[in-house]
């Protein structure tokens, strides 16, 4: 068997790096084997999810579809009961559209996924390997699939599942604002963490061959995030102190080592293969903060909830959650993430909120008011675009997004605190996403050295099914992108349109992760940057 498939994911790859470390300097590029693939691949643009965030922009990547077909929004979904919003994490059993892994397994081809999000547990009708990514390391044996893979892994020198997973316990300590040295470590911990995936990734290339073999590396958008100062080529102006030297060249040594790994995949998988790269979004700076709850308020949208001077009242206020009066609140901002705004409506009688029959009415109101937050110097809007539900999310899952999606003019997430002013400088440049992400081909019937233009996020399962030499489902709203294939391979292999996707093949039960782990994966979303 061989692998006719590769596919690498790289978390929030942009080309404002990418081409940066493909560029010639005096010691040569940091990454010559993606100059390679410059040079004898193609590029392009891919356009992420509305809200470019990592949950929606993956699984649209998995699925073809868009998140109001496949239902995933964020990294956390909330439920408003009685006076109280609850929280729960998203897993594979939220998304409502059949993942590409399993469309592929049920036409016979063998897959490997591994470290993607939103993968546990594995689907029931998976034929090949899949090792998810984003859990709790304990959770990988029980959602890793075949059966015995987990125990397989263990015979790979130095594998080890701590270092693999995400490592909550390193950042149990949850600052607002990481230390120099703070930083420092946690570019670092990055480098021997994506060798693991690499390592796995290596192992079933050369012990298996699946058909397809896909593997994520997200330390770049880790890495990013933390340390955008030091990557971004736009910021390495004036005199660099001792320190952003230190820390550009530990970014380049992972960008080296990520070249390198890519390298050995494509290689190992042998000349015949089609290689295909992809981010679920780009990345830019963000200058500003914007406290929309804050806005909300000022408006009269939103009452804040009094904090008790306790200490469970400050763990309160600095969660992941707005903590407000739900008596008085019309519209407010869930999560960070989401760059939303929920309108809450009362379904019942009794029930806080506004009338169904005003929703239109209130909405409109809305809109107008977040479209006069300016800038009091220039004039200029601070949100730049703000999108209903209708217009961004349509399909069987519209219900579950918020009511407002916001575009920000930095492409910043917004903040939840309840603190003045609403919007305010950073006091250092920052990383964020922003909608435009990369995506590269390379291999047999490929096109050398071509610039493509935009693609969607949700071409990309397309791509991957119509490479793997399947039908495309007419389902899909991802089109593969026929002008970067050579005309003979195309004439050879014609795209051809087949039955629809299998609405839900019915899954693995497992249990859900618990609650001590959800207040982890929430400090490591602060982390992330979603917290201000
Ligand atoms: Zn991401």
């Amino acid at each position: 068997m061989t692998t006719r498939t590769l596919f690498i994911g790289m978390d929030g790859a942009t080309f404002t790096v990418l081409n940066d470390l493909v560029a010639k300097s005096g010691e040569g590029p940091v990454m010559p084997f993606m100059a390679k693939i410059f040079d004898k691949g193609v590029r392009g643009v891919l356009r992420s999810t509305p809200n470019p965030l990592t949950p929606p922009a993956w699984v649209s990547l998995m699925t073809g579809r868009n998140p109001g077909n496949h239902g995933i929004f964020d990294f956390i979904r909330a439920e408003e009961r009685g006076n109280d919003v609850f929280f729960t994490l998203y897993d594979s059993r939220d998304c409502k559209a059949e993942m590409l892994w399993s469309i592929a397994s049920r036409q016979g081809k063998r897959v490997a996924a591994l470290n993607f999000p939103f993968t546990a547990p594995p689907p029931k009708n998976l034929k090949g390997f899949m090792l998810p990514g984003f859990i709790p390391w304990r959770h990988l044996r029980r959602n890793s699939a075949p059966e015995d893979l987990y125990d397989r892994l263990k015979t790979i020198p130095d594998f080890n599942p701590k270092e693999l997973a995400w490592d909550f316990e390193q950042e149990k300590q949850a600052l607002d604002e990481l230390t120099n040295e703070d930083r420092e470590n946690w570019v670092r911990y990055h480098l021997p963490r994506e060798k693991q995936w690499f390592c796995i990734a290596d192992y079933l290339l050369r012990e298996e061959s699946p058909d397809l073999m896909a593997v994520m590396f997200d330390g770049v958008d880790k890495l990013q995030h933390q340390a955008w100062l030091f990557v971004d080529p736009n910021l390495q102006t004036g005199e660099l102190s001792e320190y952003h030297l230190r820390m550009r060249k530990l970014c380049h040594d992972y960008f080296r080592q990520l070249d390198s790994f890519i390298e050995h995949l494509v290689t190992t998988a042998g000349p015949d293969v089609q290689v295909f790269m992809a981010s679920d979004h780009g990345f830019t700076s963000t200058t500003e903060v914007v406290r929309i709850n804050s806005y909300l308020h000022e408006k009269g949208y939103l009452e804040w909830k009094d904090v008790p001077d306790t200490e469970a009242g400050k763990r309160r206020e600095d969660s992941m959650f707005a903590y407000l009066d739900w008596e008085k609140t019309i519209a407010y901002c869930r999560t960070p993430s989401s760059n939303g705004i929920n309108i809450r409506v009362a379904r019942n009688p009794g029930e806080a909120g506004i009338k169904p029959s005003d929703y239109e009415t209130v909405r409109a109101r809305l809109i107008s008011d977040l479209e006069e937050l300016k800038d009091p110097i220039t004039g200029e809007r601070i949100i730049t675009e703000i999108h209903t539900r209708e217009e961004v999310f349509p399909g069987a899952s519209m219900e579950d997004a918020a009511d407002l999606l916001l575009v920000l003019r930095d492409f910043g997430f917004v903040s939840i605190k309840n603190k003045k002013p609403v919007v305010e400088l950073r006091a250092e440049i920052a990383g964020t996403h922003h909608p435009d992400g990369v995506f590269l081909a390379y291999g047999r019937g490929i096109k050398q050295g071509v610039v493509t233009e935009k693609c969607d996020i949700v071409d990309v399962g397309a791509t991957l099914l119509y490479s793997l030499g399947l039908e495309v489902p007419s389902d899909l709203e991802g089109k593969v992108p026929h002008s970067i294939f050579n005309e003979d391979y195309l004439s050879e292999h014609p795209i051809v349109i087949g039955t629809p996707t299998n609405k839900h093949v019915k899954d693995n039960e497992s249990a859900r992760i618990e609650d001590d782990e959800k207040e982890k994966i929430m400090e490591q979303l602060r982390l992330l940057g979603y917290m201000e």
